[in-house]
């Protein structure tokens, strides 16, 4: 089964409103395996609507389309709908009462403009709309046999919908009556989707490893398994296509630990999961860290305070977080957490010895188990060649040692900032797990 999914409006075309529509739309179909191979954008201009639906529905068998069909005159999808099927608009009796009946309720006079939504192509049907005075449209349309014929295994006909494009009508109206027909002609298959979520290592070098493990990135393994990069975090999709859910779902949890025994603890969680709720998770499970609850303190340079923004995310924190120093200037570093004055002058601000004075003395201070530090360069400016904008030396003082490493970020202010802050994260789940950094 393959879906087209056609979104229409100028707010849409010009930038001014997210299309959320077809995102949405494409969870559903994908859910009862139903592919949509397209997503097409139009503005309100119905010959770009006409030509959108003629290009479409050769290729698929659903085209599902939301927006203009309102009462107004740049609502005019039921006119290019209509002029695709080569029919006249006619007036769908019912509706139109339904319309009028709606308006004498509010006590409101009905505009004559409002008579326009109770118009469908002749052969085509009315979608009823329950929270809403936009009927939906649909209608069947025959891709012409050349081009069907031109295209291996695309199908012959095409059912359309047209729906409104205010996403609370338009859900409504999709999950009652536009998924009903999509389901009944899947062939009963399932896609179900996991995401596992890393940090650390380039998307380049995760791929890697996953090709060295059973080559689980291949073009048409089911399922499939495809990366994505948001803010640092380098994401596994995986998608099983299969006839029945629990056979989607037995393939979906195989995959899964290939993809697991591939990258071992790299994997830090999965879906809705975030770093800072993982490391939380940790922290309210570790021995010590209870023993010692409030477990963490922080001190921090370029980052600002985010690391301790990140760890006070959770709610549930106090059990963990004791307390933060933003130690900004050289002399907050020595007047705060006693960073010697001399270690400042001889190795610089942004160095190993003085992040890792700095985690001692933020642990020294607060009497926290964990103190992590952050010392960097966010730029734009400040860079030198030895020391480029993106330097940034992250520490960790546990009970038993300090760590601290260098590490060079890319990107802007906001990016190198983001990503210190998950790094230092990062260093303290891996202690937390009892683990080596595995970068
Ligand atoms: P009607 O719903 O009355 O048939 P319409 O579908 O064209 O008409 P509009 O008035 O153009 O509705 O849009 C209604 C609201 O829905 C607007 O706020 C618009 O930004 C929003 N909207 C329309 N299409 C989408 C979309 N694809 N994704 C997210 N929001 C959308
Ligand atoms: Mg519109």
């Amino acid at each position: 089964m393959r879906a087209i999914i056609l979104s229409i409006g100028d707010e849409l075309t010009l930038g001014q409103t997210v299309d959320t529509n077809s995102a949405w739309i494409s969870r559903q179909l994908a859910a009862v395996g139903c592919n949509a191979v397209r997503h097409l954008t139009v503005g309100d201009a119905q010959s770009d609507i006409e030509s959108a639906i003629r290009d479409a529905v050769p290729l698929c068998d659903f085209l599902i389309c939301s927006g203009g069909i309102g009462p107004t005159e740049d609502d005019l999808t039921r006119q290019a709908l209509a002029a695709v099927m080569g029919m006249e608009l006619e007036l769908d009796a019912a509706w139109m009462a339904r319309l009028e009946e709606f308006f004498r309720k509010l006590n409101r006079p009905m505009s004559p403009l409002n008579s326009i939504q109770a118009m469908v192509p002749r052969g085509a049907t009315l979608i009823e709309n329950t929270v809403g005075t936009a009927a939906g449209i649909t209608a069947t349309i025959q891709a012409s046999a050349d081009r069907a014929t031109s295209l291996h295994g695309v199908p012959l006909e095409c059912r359309i919908f047209c729906m409104p494009g205010v996403p609370k009508e338009m859900k409504v109206m999709f999950t009652r009556d536009v998924l009903p027909h999509v389901q009944a002609a899947g062939g009963g298959a399932v896609i179900l989707s996991r995401t596992l979520h890393t940090f650390g290592m380039g998307e380049s070098n995760v791929a890697d490893l996953l090709k060295a493990h059973g080559d689980l990135m291949q073009r048409d393994r089911n399922p499939s398994v495809g990366t994505t990069v948001s803010e640092g975090v380098v994401s596994l999709r995986l998608n099983a296509r299969f006839p029945s859910a629990d056979q989607a779902a037995r393939e979906l949890n195989a995959t899964e630990a290939s993809c697991r025994a591939a990258l071992g603890d790299l994997i830090y969680g999965q879906d809705h999961q975030t770093l800072p709720a993982v490391v939380a998770g940790l922290l309210f499970e570790d021995p010590l860290a209870r023993k010692w609850a409030p477990a963490v303190a922080t001190a921090e340079s370029c980052t600002g305070g985010l690391l301790a923004k990140y760890l006070t995310d959770i709610p549930g924190s106090s059990r963990y977080f004791r307390q933060g120093y933003i130690t900004y200037q050289n002399e907050a570093k020595t007047n705060l957490i006693g960073v010697p004055a001399e270690l400042l002058a001889e190795h610089g601000a942004v160095s190993e010895p003085v992040a890792e004075a700095m985690a001692k003395g933020a642990q020294c201070q607060s009497g926290a188990a964990f103190a992590l530090a952050i010392t960097g360069i966010a730029g734009p400016g400040g860079g030198t060649l030895t020391k480029p904008v993106g330097t940034v030396c992250i520490a960790l003082a546990s009970p038993q040692r300090v760590q601290v490493r260098t590490f060079v970020f890319s990107g802007d202010r906001e990016m190198i900032r983001d990503r210190s802050a998950k790094m230092a994260l990062t260093l303290l789940r891996f202690q937390l797990l009892g683990k080596p950094v595995p970068f």
